[in-house]
């Protein structure tokens, strides 16, 4: 039995899909200490995105500058924090919360850290629990047990900014379908754009305009994919907020993207979400949403968890654009 708790910290990780695969904790924990202060720390742009779900009650941005992190150690000492929670495997991130004092300090061994936590949990091996399952873990080192996992809430004026982008490019009121064919991570989790074009123009044969997403980074990927599709692509890369992002996903009649943060957006937002793996795990990292279908065809060697192949990515040339066809029509139906 863990006694209530007054003031609970929690360390976001740092990656998109890692933090939406944090929100069965976050939702635990505010089950478990519902008159708990609860505060999270992270990403300024993954902060305002959870923070619309009401899972903690102040979220403060990761500074950049020592100077600023310095601060809001003092800031958050000053706040007396009883135990946190410390989500990235990185020796920072444990020795930041000792330095804002809190009494409890849990998380995964890793990095050497283990001196800077008080409770340093054994991590599982890759892929044998979910990586939400394994924030889980850590949690009900205080108490919380999963709950009912709603759909991401939108943050105020998402969806408005959505419409009004929509609506700018001539597609207001259109229904849509979403491609995501970036993968920050590497090659060797991207499917070709040869095979997203194809797909798209599926799509669209079926009276969907197709917006090709991703970060501004992915631009040339995106626009080799809509140059294969024609005049129904739309590319939208680095042209919206991740707030505004997911309510694109949220108005799309179904999203295909590598497996990357733009699929645990979608899939987070209750849209449905068809998923395709290369190098990585399934198992470990696959989108967790209402509506989730995973396309992985694992060779022996997989997974190798490498950015990229040496062997010419068999296991991404074993997706064909008509198997993708077949989990978006099983995920949308
Ligand atoms: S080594 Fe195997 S799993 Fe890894 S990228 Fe190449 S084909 Fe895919």
């Amino acid at each position: 039995m863990v006694r209530p708790l007054e003031r609970l910290l929690v360390r976001l990780p740092n990656w998109l899909g890692d933090a939406l695969m944090s929100r069965p904790l976050l939702h635990a924990l505010r089950a478990a200490h519902p008159a708990a202060e609860l505060r999270a720390v992270g990403p300024r742009e993954l902060v305002e995105l959870l923070a619309a779900a009401r899972v903690f009650d102040q979220g403060h941005p990761w500074p950049a500058g020592r100077s600023g992190r310095a601060a809001l150690e003092r800031t958050l000492r000053a706040w007396r924090p009883e135990a946190a929670l410390v989500l990235p495997p990185s020796f920072s991130s444990a020795l930041f919360a000792r330095r804002c004092g809190a009494a409890v300090r849990v998380g995964f061994r890793h990095e050497a850290r283990r001196a800077l936590l008080t409770r340093a949990l054994p991590r599982p091996a890759r892929g044998d629990l979910h990586l939400s399952r394994e924030y889980l873990l850590l949690g009900a080192e205080l108490g919380a047990h999963a709950v009912p996992l709603p759909d991401l809430a939108l943050p105020a004026g998402a969806a408005e900014r959505a419409a009004a982008l929509l609506a700018a490019r001539g597609l207001a009121g259109r229904d849509c379908a979403v491609l995501g064919p970036g993968a920050t991570y590497g090659p060797a989790k991207r499917w070709s754009a040869e095979r997203f074009a194809a797909l798209g123009r599926a799509l669209a044969a079926r009276g969907l305009a197709v917006l090709v997403c991703g970060a501004a980074a992915e631009r040339a990927t995106c626009a080799a994919v809509a140059e294969g599709l024609g005049p129904a692509a739309l590319v939208l890369a680095g042209e919206t907020d991740l707030a505004a992002q997911a309510a694109l996903l949220a108005r799309a009649a179904v999203a295909v993207c590598n497996d990357s943060g733009l699929a645990h957006l979608s899939a987070a937002v209750g849209t449905p979400t068809v998923t395709i793996f290369g190098s990585t795990s399934s198992a470990w990292t696959a989108p967790l949403g209402r509506r989730v279908r995973v396309v992985q065809h694992a060779p022996v060697c997989a997974p190798c968890f490498q950015r990229s192949c040496r062997i010419g990515t068999p296991c991404l040339e074993a997706v064909t654009v008509a198997g993708v066809g077949r989990a978006v029509d099983q995920v949308a139906a």
